[in-house]
Parts: C-alpha cells; sequence; structure tokens
C-alpha cells in the first residue's frame, strides 16, 4: 500500500499493532461549514478519525471541534511519529486504552467507563494506558 508520507506509514503499521481496524484515506467529510475535511485515517469500530498534520487543510480546529462534538465523531491529531492528541483534549491526556471486557484497544481522552467496542461499561473498565506523549521505543 502506497503512503501519502512516513508519518501516514508508522500510524499504519501502529495501529496493525494494535489491532485496530482502519481505512486509509477514506471519503472527506463535509463540514456545517462547507468547508471539506480530509482525513489520513477512519477507524471505523471507534467512530475516530486520525488526522496527521500535513499543513494542506482549510479546516481550523475549532470547526472540528464543533463537528466533533456534534456528531460524537472522534479527531485525533498526530504532529509527528508516535505523538497524538484527541482533538480538545493535551498529548498528557489523550491515550490509547485497552478494554478488559473485549481486551480491544481504542483511543480516549480521560478515562473512559463505556467501552467503544463492545459497550461494556464500569469504573474500571481500562487496564492499559499509552499517552499521547510519545511511544518512542514501542517499535511504533
Ligand atoms: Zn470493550
Amino acid at each position: 500500500m502506497h503512503f501519502r508520507t512516513e508519518l501516514d506509514s508508522s500510524w499504519a503499521e501502529g495501529l496493525d499493532y494494535f489491532h485496530m481496524k482502519w481505512i486509509y484515506r477514506p471519503q472527506n467529510l463535509l463540514l456545517p461549514d462547507g468547508n471539506r475535511f480530509y482525513p489520513d485515517f477512519y477507524l471505523p469500530e471507534q467512530k475516530a478519525f486520525i488526522f496527521t498534520m500535513s499543513g494542506d487543510t482549510a479546516v481550523s480546529y475549532r470547526d472540528l471541534l464543533g463537528y466533533q462534538a456534534q456528531t460524537g465523531l472522534m479527531f485525533v491529531v498526530s504532529e509527528g511519529y508516535g505523538s497524538f492528541y484527541v482533538l480538545g483534549h493535551r498529548e498528557w491526556d489523550s491515550f490509547i486504552c485497552r478494554c478488559h471486557v473485549c481486551g480491544k484497544f481504542f483511543f480516549t481522552s480521560g478515562r473512559p467507563v463505556t467501552c467503544p467496542l463492545c459497550s461494556a461499561s464500569g469504573p474500571d473498565l481500562t487496564d492499559f494506558f499509552l499517552s499521547g506523549e510519545g511511544v518512542s521505543g514501542s517499535g511504533m
């Protein structure tokens, strides 16, 4: 598969590592203000998009934040190898965690109480966090 950038290629490897299903360069999104947003990855199981910084978008983060709040979709932004944040949060408040009911990994901000994949819920839902501050050395 051909990736637009090395960062995109490294994300594909990372997503495979966490057994997250992904679609590369999905259809663009038409935002309520008329702008089009071109995400790099769509994670259908999590209803999340990953956007690796490339500077070629006219879309403002504020527009995306509104769209995220309105639709319940999640936007994950990555500005470099292994680091990421959920739009509206900082790297240290953004995580990949693993549901201890279904065992699947997903992106989140803060500690989730409901798994987006299996809908299990509870205060001790997750047993693993990986911070968006960076995963250097993990092979990602
Ligand atoms: Zn689960």
